[in-house]
């Protein structure tokens, strides 16, 4: 299981370097670490729990550094903000869009992605038609995950 969870974070990194690559974006060694550390973290994590990490990998960074870090990586669709609680997840979707759609557990506050672009475009249709636009250019739905349920 924890090989796995690594072979899966290496193969997150690589991705994201050569996603980086296409677009003529630069996967530094600090912004490589902060994806890193998502990546670890099963579950969100706010942006002093990011830099707490930093710090630990005796790495000390300045806050405005890691917001632009983490800017950087919502951009290029490797992070998603979780607005519920302020806090930033690394994408576990795959999917080729920036727009996403996060399950937030209210209780254990981890959160998951529907990868279903089809369902997501007809949600975008019906917010289309009301008029209604995405602030932040994903949802959120808030509820109590299966664990949590059953505990
Ligand atoms: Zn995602
Ligand atoms: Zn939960």
């Amino acid at each position: 299981m924890a090989k796995d969870g690594e072979a899966a974070r290496a193969e997150a990194i690589l991705a994201a370097g050569r996603i980086c690559g296409e677009r003529n974006e630069r996967l530094t060694r600090l912004r490589r670490i902060v994806l890193e550390i998502l990546l670890e973290r099963d579950g969100p994590l706010k942006a002093y729990e990011i830099l707490e990490a930093l710090r630990d990998a005796g790495r000390r960074v300045p806050p405005a550094t890691v917001y632009r870090i983490l800017e950087f990586l919502l951009a290029q669709g490797f992070v998603h903000r979780v607005n519920a609680l302020n806090a930033y997840v690394a994408c576990s979707g795959g999917h080729a869009g920036r727009r996403q759609l996060l399950l937030v557990c209210s209780v254990c506050r981890k959160t998951s992605e529907i990868v279903d672009p089809a369902f997501y475009r007809s949600l975008l249709g019906k917010l289309g038609e009301l008029g209604f636009s995405l602030a932040g250019g994903g949802v959120e739905i808030q509820g109590i995950c299966p664990c949590c349920v059953h505990a």
